[in-house]
């Protein structure tokens, strides 16, 4: 065990150990992370005794590089130190009411502080002194588990779940992220006690999710979610993707397994959050917006738009940021179609440009969603819709190089245009300007100011506008 705990700092916390005369551990996800050869920069220490004499003591010896800070109510202490966070904490006994997952907290021993965590794998403890340095308390048999790839909670599955509901949603978690089963009684419990996380957090369901959609194969979370009955209570919009209907022998396919399918797609090709954000929400408005006819068999008309009207709502019900990242999200799933049209038509420059304006910024990530998007078994089919994007790509960067329009400016402003007809802010203005925009975009004429500025004033004249210039002339006569 010693040699996964090379670094130094363990070997200084050791000494203070000894000198102080206290109990103390390494504990929890860092004991696991090192067993799996996992990145790992929070390291929980558990005291028998004060966490915060310990940490006080141990960034006294760090010197001026360590920075501490107290919790004292809740008898913690933060030191960083370089790259580490070391949190210092008593070891605790908990116990829980039903409506709340915060618990009523009692000094405790090691093992009562091994009881109250989450799985057989997050209880494992370091020893720290000299007697046990460098030993693994494992009275869960947390190192068998993660031999076996497995999630299991150390004491009866009902009551971990019961005490604190989150519990669920990181076992699922833990088994996306690393690739773990849920042991079967643990997976059982999870569907018994799902109703229960309705007192749990948006905010840390959220931040659950979003480690889900980070990891290697996103879907084996939402399909446990699914498999558990979760899916309902944290993400009902998802849960509608779900099941088929059927007219004839007419079938759509199932949205939920498609979008689970661009999920893992996209995870392949890049590790952004929100890219992967947008790849869930793409068809999320398809089950309201499904139509049946005769001639066209089923149809989700709309769904881009509705789509792009429902990510706010969905943002604000999981408590995310309603900033620029929602907005990206919104503008993802808005476009997802377009370059799809792109692929299948004759291709107008026109086309391209309006896409490469409407996208701006965002046009390699819209592309990599539409590739993503591209789920048929068939790997002919695959290849071929890949090519065609392959050339739409090829004709994004040909009309970018020649033409600028990526973050395109119309080279007449508003104020020039309120300007020259004598107009304060009024619907003529943002007509104009539309006119402007449409014919760059339309190459009716070429992004330059003269041009601009001429079809300006033709256009005024047409509105029945006067150019100022021209309506001191007209007072003379
Ligand atoms: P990650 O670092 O990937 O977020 P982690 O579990 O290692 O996961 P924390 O969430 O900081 O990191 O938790 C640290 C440790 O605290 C866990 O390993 C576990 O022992 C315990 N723990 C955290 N949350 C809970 C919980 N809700 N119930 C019980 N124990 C928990």
């Amino acid at each position: 065990m010693r040699k996964y705990f090379k670094h130094p700092i363990f070997k200084l916390i050791a000494e203070v150990v000894e000198e102080l005369q206290v109990e103390a551990y390494v504990i929890g996800g860092f004991v696991r992370d090192r067993l799996l050869h996992r990145e790992s920069k929070d390291i929980d220490i558990v005291v028998v005794g004060s966490g915060i004499e310990l940490a006080e003591r141990v960034a006294l010896r760090l010197g001026h590089r360590a920075k501490v800070s107290v919790f004292k109510n809740f008898g913690t202490a933060m030191v960083k130190y370089k790259n580490l966070e070391l949190e210092f904490v008593g070891a605790r006994k908990e116990s829980y009411r039903s409506d709340s997952r915060k618990p009523i907290v009692e000094n405790g021993t090691l093992e009562d502080d091994q009881k109250r965590r989450d799985f057989t794998i997050n209880a494992l403890a370091m020893g720290l002194n000299q007697h046990n340095y460098g030993e693994l308390v494992d009275p869960f048999n947390g190192v068998e588990d993660l031999e076996n790839y497995i999630i299991r909670t150390p004491l009866d599955p009902d009551t971990t779940f019961s005490d604190d509901p989150l519990r669920m949603i990181r076992a699922i978690r833990f088994a996306t992220q690393l690739g773990f089963t849920i042991e079967p009684e643990t997976l059982e419990s999870i569907a018994r006690n799902r109703e229960r996380i309705a007192i749990v957090s948006k905010e840390r369901i959220n931040d659950e999710l979003n480690k889900i959609l980070l990891s290697p194969i996103p879907s084996i979370g939402f399909l446990l979610f699914d498999e558990t009955g979760l899916l309902e209570f944290i993400f009902p919009q998802l849960h509608k993707l779900k099941g088929v209907e059927q007219v004839g022998n007419r079938a759509h396919k199932d949205n939920f397994y498609h979008t689970l399918k661009v999920l893992d797609n996209i995870a392949r090709n890049t590790d952004n959050l929100w890219l992967r954000w947008a790849a869930l929400l793409h068809d999320i408005a398809k089950p309201a917006t499904k139509a049946y006819n005769p001639q066209q068999g089923w149809t989700f008309h709309g769904h881009e738009f509705l789509g792009a009207k429902m990510v706010p709502n969905i943002f604000k019900a999981m408590k995310m940021p309603l900033n620029e990242k929602m907005k990206y999200v919104q503008k993802l799933v808005l476009l997802h179609l377009r370059p799809i049209v792109l692929s299948q038509e004759i291709v107008t420059d026109s086309a391209v440009r309006r896409l490469l304006f409407d996208a701006g910024d965002d046009i390699d990530d819209l592309m990599t969603l539409c590739e993503a998007d591209i789920t048929s078994a068939n790997d002919k089919i695959v290849e071929k819709h890949l090519k065609n994007f392959q050339m739409v790509r090829q004709k994004l960067k040909e009309i970018e190089e020649k033409d600028a329009v990526r973050n395109f400016q119309p080279p007449v402003t508003g104020e020039m245009i309120m300007e020259t007809f004598g107009l304060t802010p009024c619907k003529a203005v943002g007509d104009l300007k539309t006119i402007l925009k449409d014919a760059i975009l339309d190459g009716i004429i070429h992004n330059s100011y003269e041009e601009a500025y001429a079809l300006m004033l033709e256009k005024g004249k047409e509105m029945g506008l006067t150019p100022v210039s021209e309506q001191g002339v007209g007072n003379r006569e």
